[in-house]
């Protein structure tokens, strides 16, 4: 049957989901078995969508009578109508709490992680092996939510041209088998390496530790077979910043912000006066991005690196020949 061998088809790390369209898209002759390889999961998966085996299971003898037990092969595909969009639409947006908990999860491994490197003093071991491995784990996460959204959004879509989707549940499953095998098969390059918030987890460690920028990403990524034959090398994020001097102001980035346009930052009070309610070039050198009050963002990340470089400066004086209070 089909739908079993696309359960089957996938592979780790990208692991089954909790908040996937399971209560309405999928048959229970979809459900993968519960003794899933994720812990945490299982439970998470058993309690709220228990039903058909799983529920008659649970519930036993629940004074509900001696009714037949619900076998999952008798279900038929249930197809979707345009009353049931609603319930997809719900589906979708319940991705948006799931994106914010793994986006809050990255921002504070992140933290932990740089604060780890700054006391150790370096990235050169394997706590920090086994926290880059953590991370990565939260990069698939995020590709695997984004997956699924997608593969909702297009059943929803498909209801815009016709009455019915007569099977959405082997459809979702198929979209989504897909969308997931091929990036399983990327490189880590291509995984990591073009993802933003990699990048800016490397940059965290990196500046908690080394006052130099940060080489380009993929140094740290080995190639591997499928990079060589590729053509967006010159993609590749990261190894451009790590000045911490407004190229406006020339201050320290204590409180910096950063334009969403291009890659650079500036001490907010400075730019923000500079560029007034109007719009600015970025003062960078050979930048001639235009900068206007809404392109300026707030930079938590850099605003901590550039703490950590403080600290390392403070170290450094306090340290220096002379200055030493025994
Ligand atoms: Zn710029």
């Amino acid at each position: 049957m089909m739908q079993a061998s696309s359960s089957s088809r996938r592979r780790q790390p990208i692991h089954d989901d909790e908040t996937d369209g399971g209560d309405v898209l999928q048959r229970p002759s979809h459900q993968p078995p519960a003794t899933s390889r994720h812990r945490g999961a299982t439970a998470a998966r058993s309690q709220p969508h228990a039903r058909g085996d799983e529920a008659q299971a649970a519930s036993g003898s629940s004074g509900q009578g001696q009714q037949p037990r619900v076998r999952a092969a008798d279900y038929r595909p249930q197809p979707l109508d345009r009353d049931s969009a609603a319930a997809v639409g719900q589906m979708i947006a319940g991705y948006g709490p799931h994106e914010d908990t793994i986006r809050q999860a990255m921002a504070s491994l992140e933290e932990a992680t740089s604060d780890l490197c700054e006391v150790e003093e370096t990235i050169d071991n394997e706590a920090f092996v086994q926290l880059d491995a953590d991370y990565r784990e939260l990069v698939d996460a995020q590709a695997e939510a984004k997956t699924r959204k997608t593969s909702l959004e297009a059943l929803l879509r498909r209801l815009e041209g016709e009455p019915t989707v007569l099977d959405p549940a082997t459809e979702y499953s198929n979209l989504t088998c897909e969308q997931l095998e091929a990036y399983s098969a990327l490189t880590t390059r291509k995984k990591y390496g073009q993802s933003q918030e990699y990048v800016s987890f490397r940059e965290s460690a990196w500046a908690a530790v080394e006052d130099s920028a940060m080489p380009p990403i993929n140094e740290f990524l080995p190639a591997e077979q499928g990079d060589e034959d590729d053509d967006d090398d010159d993609i590749q994020v990261g190894g451009t910043r790590q000045d911490y001097k407004c190229p406006y102001s020339a201050k320290l980035l204590i409180d910096p912000v950063s334009s969403t346009g291009c890659p650079h930052s500036y001490d907010r009070e400075s730019i923000l006066s500079y560029v007034g309610k109007g719009e600015k070039v970025c003062p960078a050198s050979a930048c001639n991005v235009k900068l206007s009050h809404r392109s300026l963002k707030p930079d938590p990340r850099l605003a901590k690196r550039v703490a950590a470089y403080r600290r390392r400066e403070e170290s450094r004086i306090l340290s220096a020949p002379g200055t030493m209070i025994e």
